[in-house]
This record gives C-alpha cells, structure tokens and sequence, in this order.
C-alpha cells in the first residue's frame, strides 16, 4: 500500500533558501507547491531544476490563498518569503512592515480558516540585536536593532498568540549567515541587489568588481574584522525538514538557531575564498557599515539534540567553495 505524503506549500521557494528547502522536501519524497510573487525568486530554477508547481502571486493575496487552500490539501506550510536587505529596511521601513509583517498575518489568517496548523518560519538571528553574550542561545534577549529584524520578531510574537488563540503549531527557524550553495551545483544564491560578503567576493574573484570592500578593520575581534556564523544552505534546508517532521508528528511550537557554531573573520572568508579560487582577491579597507555587531556567533545545541539536526558542512572552504562552483556556471 503506499502512503501520500504530505503536500507543503512553500512560499518563496524560488528564492535562495526556499529553493534549496524545496529540493530537500522533493527529495524527502513530499508534494510541494511554491508560492513566489519572483520579486526575487527565480522561475528558471523552479522550471528547470526543482520542477514542481509555481503559482506566481503574493502572500497578501487573500483571495488567491483561500483559493489555493480550497482545492489542494495542504497539510503545513514553510514561509520563506521576505525582504531581507537589512539597510533598506531602514530607509523603506513601510515596505518591510506591509510585506514580513501584514503579509504573513495575511497568510496565517488563511491558513487558520483553513484548519491548517502546522507552520516553519524562516526568523533570524538580527532579532537578537546586539549580543550580550556569546554564542547566541535561543532565550539570548530579542532586541533587534533594525526594522528588518523588528518584523521577524513581529512575527514570531504573532506566531506565539495565534498558538495559544488558534493552535497554530509553529517552528521558528533563527538563521545565523546562510551561505554557500548545493553541492552538486543545481541551485545558489542569485541576489539582485546582492550586498551577501561572500557572493560579492567571489564576484571580485569573477573579475565582476574591482575590490571588496571590508567594512571595518578596528572591531575587537583578532584580525579586527567581524566575525559572523556561515551556515551551509544544505544544513538549513536539512533542518527544515526536520522542523516539518517534528510538526508533522505532532511536536509543540519551538524555536531554534541554525547557525554553524564556528565564526569567521571578513579576512578569513576572502582568506578561504582565495585558496578555493586560486585568485588574488583586490580589497578595499572601508569604515565599519552601521548596525554590525562585531560578532555573531550562535549555538545550535538545542536543533541538534531536539532535532537530531546533523550539520555537515563546518568549515569555511567547503563553503565558499559549493558557491564558487555555483558562481562560475551561474554568473559565466
Ligand atoms: N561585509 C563586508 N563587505 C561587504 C559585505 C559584507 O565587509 O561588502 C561584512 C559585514 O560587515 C559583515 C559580514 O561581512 O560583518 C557579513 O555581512 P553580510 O552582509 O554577508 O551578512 P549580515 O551579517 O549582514 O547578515
């Protein structure tokens, strides 16, 4: 006899992570459906490479949700869908609101007059703000210190009260630097515009720009550039579908970091990104770029053991190296 599996509905599965999640679920053998308005997702990929269907429309769209959510069988949803660039949610704070905010309540609205009730969140670690201490746990303070990370933070808090009002069982997933790109060089990140440190320096390594710019060489950190926590694309992806299981079977509402554990320096990822390109990266001594914390490193001890989430990609080369090989079929 063989059993369905569940159908997941993936808003903004044409974008960087979503589009990794999504080949993750088809290889876990579920249904999926993407949701995408491709502001910035990409329907080649969706076409040529995760092959599954793509309904182009928008999260507010109420009507075109209820319409999804009356003639398929939709058992959970992973919300990737937003914007992310952190500085121009702070000059176009509206847009961030009306889209992560009004968007999603648009979407979770649907999804509760629909009974569907199981829910993974793409959040971030920008809700944590400033770090008080290092690594970041799951009950480190949430004090964002910009609109982008003041709209997840909304969310999560939503997510919350719709749990206790209306037993929508939510994962909420804190990313840390998503980076690299799959293995096998089907999918990657494609940003436009892109402001990400490694694309941008493997786009100097291209001959795309002149230089990278490192903003900031005086933080107090060993080589006195910022530290940040690169997570593999492939290992968030992998989690995901384990926050969908853990839902699936019945789990309680939870929230996770997915980081690597290990934190990076600016030169030591353009270091690593020299040796995988066996390039001479040109960079720019810059001032620091307001907002950035001098490190961000997060545990993911909780995902791990809660989970049995098994990262497999720690290290920064193999990293860079994955969106390397992406970055030179992609950007030719
Ligand atoms: N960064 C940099 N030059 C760039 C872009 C980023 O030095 O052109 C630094 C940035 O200051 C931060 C790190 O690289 O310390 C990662 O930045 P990114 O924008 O990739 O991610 P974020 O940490 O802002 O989410």
């Amino acid at each position: 006899m063989s059993i369905t599996k569940p159908t997941i509905l993936v808003t903004g599965g044409a974008g960087y992570i979503g589009s990794h999640a999504v080949l993750a679920l088809k290889s876990a053998g579920y249904e999926v459906i993407i949701l995408d308005n491709l502001v910035y997702g990409h329907r080649d990929l969706v076409e040529q490479v995760l092959q599954v269907e793509l309904i182009v429309g928008d999260i507010s769209d109420r009507s075109l949700l209820d319409n999804i959510f009356q003639t398929r069988k939709v058992d959970a949803v992973m919300h990737f869908s937003a914007y992310a660039y952190v500085g121009e949610s702070v000059t176009n704070p509206a847009k961030y609101y009306q889209n992560n905010v009004v968007g999603t309540l648009i979407l979770l609205e649907a999804m509760t007059a629909a009974s569907i009730n199981k829910f993974v969140f793409s959040s971030t670690c920008a809700t944590y703000g400033i770090p008080q201490f290092i690594p970041i746990t799951e009950d480190h303070p949430q004090n964002p210190i910009n609109p982008y990370g003041a709209t997840k933070l909304m969310v999560e808090r939503i997510l919350a009260d719709f749990d206790v009002a209306y037993n929508l069982k939510s994962v909420r997933f804190r990313y840390f630097n998503a980076a690299g790109a799959n293995p096998d060089g089907l999918l990657g990140e494609d940003h436009d515009p892109e402001t990400h440190l490694i694309p941008l320096i493997l786009q100097t390594a291209l001959g795309k720009r002149e230089f990278i710019s490192i903003f900031g060489t005086d933080y107090p950190t060993p080589d006195g550039t910022c530290i940040r926590d690169y997570i593999h694309v492939n290992d968030l992806a992998d989690a995901h579908i384990l926050g969908l299981e853990y839902l699936l079977n019945g789990g309680e509402s939870e929230v996770f970091n997915l980081g690597n554990g290990n934190g990076f320096s600016v030169k030591e990822v353009i270091a690593a990104a020299e040796e995988v390109t066996g390039k001479v990266i040109n960079v720019k001594e810059c001032d620091r770029r307001p907002g950035d914390p001098p490190a961000l490193i997060g545990t993911s001890e909780k995902a791990i053991k809660m989970l049995n989430w098994q990262p497999q990609y720690s290290g920064i080369k193999e990293i860079v190296s994955h969106a390397w090989q992406w970055h030179q079929k992609r950007h030719k």
